[in-house]
């Protein structure tokens, strides 16, 4: 779609929302008013606008729209359930000692049902669950955390007084929601619980609706990958481009290692060979002691965590490609080169011994054969819209 169709089809799109009621029942009347209450001005709101904008791969004119749809978010009701997990989804977007834009937001979102957050419990968290469904229904948001027992394991997440199954809640939200989003990797992809032998047989939520799924995976993902996504939505009310594992292109849709600050170590062949030696004091490569980033697709390397302080590259560690399907058991040992299990299993164990000494030719052969399989499936994909 042409760029003036889209900021059109934006614009239309936010003039019908504003026109709705705010529903949103914070004690700020709107969002300026909360922003102000948490010290944060006119100016820095406007550029954390502009930085969203550029997040979600729009032109610099759509700056004054992504501020207005953050603006507009109290119009949108949100559910958010919790499966089988951690919680640090949730705890990724809404903890820190001073609020974030982000997550100054996401509170702002109406949400009209959050496990983690609301106050009520028992019977009348199970009611209010029921309330938000019917209230809003065919007009809310899904948002759902963790990895799903299925089938004849579902009884593995029991959950509340009525004794539902995570399931079951799951496939009673997804029916009426107006979008769906898998939030982090085990509601993506089914995460640690499905993690080979897989004891509670638990699924991504697009195996528990057949409704489609937009996948926002990372352990955790990023607060902006959590708000990117709300906002695209409402901005343009439809799906975003997505790429082959229904990851928003505009997060995923290019490497770790593409962006990676150590890209240059990289390059001129500069890795650390252990933690702690020379090699991690000058910030060298972290491919040698386990680095994932050239198999996985997410925007870390630019935008980092905990408003770009830091990312686990910039800590010290390699990327464990925690935004890939299956990568407790496709990406592990997490400080071994990926490299070394290439050997041991593609090649049928022979070369076992080989070590990250020989990444050269591995590395760039597995990269390629990554990069192609990912580009024709997003091709297929791309040929089906
Ligand atoms: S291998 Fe890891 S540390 Fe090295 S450049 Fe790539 S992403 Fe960065």
């Amino acid at each position: 779609m042409k760029q003036d169709q889209l900021y059109q089809n934006a614009l239309k799109r936010l003039g019908e929302l504003e026109s709705l009621p705010d529903i949103q029942n914070k004690d700020s009347k709107d969002v300026k008013e909360l922003l102000e209450k948490n010290g944060i001005s006119r100016r820095d709101f406007m550029k954390w606008a502009a930085a969203m904008t550029a997040t979600l791969a729009l032109p610099s004119s759509f700056i004054p729209l992504t501020a207005k749809a953050a603006e507009l978010a109290g119009r949108i009701p949100v559910v958010w359930l919790h499966m089988a997990e951690c919680t640090g989804c949730s705890e990724s977007l809404l903890r820190s000692d001073a609020p974030s834009i982000d997550s100054l937001i996401f509170d702002y979102i109406s949400l009209e049902y959050h496990e983690t957050v609301m106050a009520a419990s028992g019977w009348q968290a199970e009611e209010n669950l029921t309330n938000a469904l019917e209230t809003y229904k065919g007009q809310y948001i899904l948002m759902v955390e963790g990895g799903i027992p299925a089938g004849d394991s579902e009884f593995y997440l029991t959950i509340g007084a009525l004794g539902y199954t995570g399931a079951y809640n799951a496939r009673e939200a997804a029916k009426d929601a107006k979008a769906i989003f898998a939030i982090g990797t085990c509601s993506s992809f089914g995460g640690v619980q499905a993690a080979n032998p897989n004891p509670t047989n638990a699924m991504p939520l697009s195996k528990i609706t057949n409704k489609p799924v937009i996948n926002v995976p990372g352990c955790p993902p990023s607060e902006k990958n959590i708000v990117g996504s709300v906002l695209h939505y409402i901005l343009f009310g439809v799906l975003p481009k997505l790429d082959a594992y229904n990851r928003p292109t505009w997060a995923y849709g290019h490497r770790i290692h593409d962006l990676c600050e150590r890209r240059g170590h990289f390059d001129a062949g500069e890795f650390v060979q252990s933690f702690g030696d020379e090699g991690a004091e000058n910030g060298y490569c972290l491919y040698k002691v386990g680095c994932k980033g050239p198999y996985t697709f997410n925007n870390c390397s630019r935008l980092g965590f905990n408003q770009h302080t830091s990312w686990p590259v910039k800590a010290g560690h390699g990327c464990i490609g925690c935004s890939e399907p299956n990568f407790w058991d496709t990406m592990s040992p997490f400080e071994e080169p990926l490299g070394n299990k290439l050997y041991a299993t593609a090649f049928n164990g022979i070369g076992a011994d080989k070590t990250a000494d020989t990444i050269g030719v591995v590395l760039l052969s597995a990269t390629a054969i990554g990069i192609a399989a990912h580009a024709a499936i997003s091709a297929m994909v791309k040929n089906k819209e």
